[in-house]
This record gives structure tokens, sequence and C-alpha cells, in this order.
């Protein structure tokens, strides 16, 4: 009696032990069976989807590792193609100025190598290539981070050349913006009479505001080179129109990339002030560190964002990592409801590896802002 009740006490603990151990395990035995795997390298993540340009990013940050480049070289030839591409509205030139009509970059890089070096620049004017200025910032100097007049002073100490980013188009879309900014003041846009303003919050209203607060898509990219280097890389206008000398999480160590070696990267896109606050890819890292995969660590993250907003957050980021095996995720914290599907997605990444060049989707935890969510956020 007295034996079978032990046994069965020492069964039930065992049990609720086990179950307790369980994640754990299910962590511990996630990594062995990656690390018996043989890598998937080289490879290229990227938050980038905008269909004009994505094939040419990962596909030039392909052709240097080819070329027998770094993940670094390879991280920071991809995200220049981006920076340079007039048709992509969110990174470098051609892309949407802040409120005053100018544009202001931010850009970072970071090597899992060589201690996890990086380099940034925030609020720089004038450059096309800040990331190409950002990773000077990490060779040349001892520092990792200038802004502003500091970062264009150290551009043209390098030989980068002054230009006008601001294009025809970008131009137009921020002049409308601002003749519509308030119906009392004395802008008019082409079409406008005085006493004739478009009524605030009508439908392309709340589509720009949808914009803003979830359509971001700077760029984050993450390499993992043959050799099993890790490097990482971020470039942005920040928000469009936003307040002069706003600086987002793109330039923010810990906040828009992380990169080490020994575990994997994380990069992030979308709205930059809560990604600062989530200390967001470093977070990722760490619980890949942990055991975690790439995906289940980007939905830990963004999970917990939520929580800290009492499961309503009124704004959207997405999160991309890979780990030095090769695998990788990406989870939004809001996804979009797939039209054909209605299935809630994530909002999509973009892979390239040995399989090729690809659009993935992610997983996304909330559905979109609805418009009356969207209506009632701070209005301009
Ligand atoms: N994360 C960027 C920022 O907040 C914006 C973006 O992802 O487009 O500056």
């Amino acid at each position: 009696m007295t034996s079978s009740r032990f046994t069965r006490r020492r069964l039930v603990s065992a049990i609720a032990g086990a179950g307790a151990a369980l994640p754990f395990l299910g962590r511990v035995a996630f990594a062995r069976q990656a690390a018996a795997r043989a890598p998937n390298r080289p490879l290229i993540v990227t938050s980038k989807t905008f269909a004009q340009v994505r094939e040419k990013i990962t596909g030039a940050g392909m052709a240097a590792l080819q070329n027998g480049g770094s993940a670094l070289d390879a991280a920071e030839k991809a995200v220049n193609v981006s920076e340079s591409d007039p048709l992509d509205t969110t990174v470098g030139y051609g892309g949407d100025p802040n409120e005053e009509g100018f544009l202001q970059l931010d850009a970072s890089i970071m090597s899992g190598r060589d201690g996890c070096a990086s380099g940034a620049v925030a609020a720089l004017e004038n450059i096309r290539t800040p990331v190409s200025v950002a990773r000077l910032v990490m060779e040349r100097t001892d520092h990792s981070m200038l802004v502003g007049k500091g970062a264009l002073k150290f551009a043209r100490m390098h030989g980068f050349k002054e230009e006008d980013l601001l294009t025809d188009q970008a131009r137009d879309h921020w002049r409308e913006w601002k003749e519509n900014l308030n119906p009392r003041d004395y802008y008019f846009g082409p079409k406008d009479r005085p006493g004739a303003r478009p009524a605030p919050r009508t439908p392309g209203d709340l589509e720009d505001l949808r914009r803003r607060f979830e359509d971001l898509d700077s760029i984050t990219l993450l390499v993992l080179d043959g050799h099993g280097d890790i490097a990482g890389a971020t470039s942005t206008v920040g928000h469009h129109f936003k307040i002069v000398g706003r600086v987002g999480d793109s330039p923010i160590i810990g906040a828009g990339l992380y990169v080490d070696n020994a575990v994997g990267a994380a990069g992030a896109t979308g709205h930059g002030d809560e990604i600062i606050r989530h200390c967001a890819s470093f977070h990722v890292v760490e619980k890949m560190r942990d055991g975690l995969s790439p995906q289940q660590a980007c939905e830990f993250v963004c999970r917990r964002a939520i929580e800290r907003h009492d499961g309503r957050p009124m704004f959207n980021f997405k999160l991309v990592a890979l780990d030095r095996h090769g695998d990788y995720g990406c989870c939004s914290v809001r996804g979009r409801v797939d039209a054909a599907t209605k299935a809630l997605t994530g909002q999509g990444f973009f892979v390239h590896d040995a399989a090729g060049a690809r659009l993935e989707e992610g997983r996304g935890l909330l559905p979109p802002l609805t418009d009356e969510e969207l209506a009632a956020l701070p209005w301009r």
C-alpha cells in the first residue's frame, strides 16, 4: 500500500515536473535538431516586401557573397539598392520627407564577428546611401553613432557627395499632405477654393493614417554567409512627414537591429517608437539564445508588446530573425486579412537562399486596426 502510494505520488510529481520542463525540453530538442541539420547558408532574410525592389535587393546581397564578399559586404550592398531606388518611398533617395519637406535618414549596420561591432547614423541629410556611412562609423571611428550635421560632415570627409534626395513624386505627396493639414490654415490644394476644403477624416485620410500606423516598410536585412558569419543592416526615411529631428528604431542597436554570431540576428520594421520601447531585436536574439526558434522568438516579443498594451496595441511592427543554422522566421503585431482565404497572415518577408528568392508569409498576431480605431487615434 505504502509503496504503491509512494509510487503513485512519485509518478504524479514526475509528470508535473516533466510538464513544467516541457517547454524547455522542447527548446533544447529544437536546438539539437537544428544543430544536426546541415546549415542553410548562405541565407538572406529581409523585411522588405515591395515587389519592384525586393529581388534586386537580395540579388545584390547574394552577388556580393558570390564575389567573395563577407556577410557585412552583402548586407551593405543589398541595402544600398533599396536606398538608391526612387520607387522605394520608405528608404533613401525618393523617400517621403519630414514635415518640413526634406529627408532625414537613419541607418545602422552590425557585424556578428569582431565582438559584434556596429555603426549607425541618424537624421543624416543629403546622402543617398546612409548605411555605407554607418559602416564607416563602425570601421573608421571608435564611436557607434553619429547624428545630423556631425554625420554629414563625417560623410563628406569620406567623399560622399551631397544631393537633393527629394523626388518630384515625394514632393507632390508631401505638398498634398501639407495642403490638407488643417482646414483653417492658409494653404490651398490645386482644386480647393477658400471655404471649400476637403473635410478631414475622409477615406483618403484614413488610408493615410493606416499607412502611417501599419504599412511602414523601411528595410531591415539579415545575412548568414557561407562561413557562418552573420551581419545585418537597416535604412529608413523614418515615418513620413515626421517631426524634424525625430529618430526611429532603425539606427538604434538592439531596437531595429541586433546581431550575434553565436546565436543569430533580428531586425524590425514598423512603428519605430514602439520598437525602441521594447528593445525588440535584442529581445528576439536573447530568446533565441534561450533556445527558441527564430519564429518562436519573434512571436514571443510581439506577444509581449501586445500584453504591455492590454491586448489593444494601436500600432504595428514586424520582426524578422535568422539563427546561425539558417533557420528563420517573421511575426508582426498586426497581420492582414487575406482577401481570398480570409486567413490572418503576417505582412510577409522576403527570403533568398539556395532554393531561390521568394516571398514568405510571417505570422500576424492581431487583425489590422479598424477604421473606427484609426479615426480615434491622435489626428495629425
Ligand atoms: N521603423 C521605421 C521608423 O520608425 C519606419 C519603417 O519601418 O518604415 O523609423
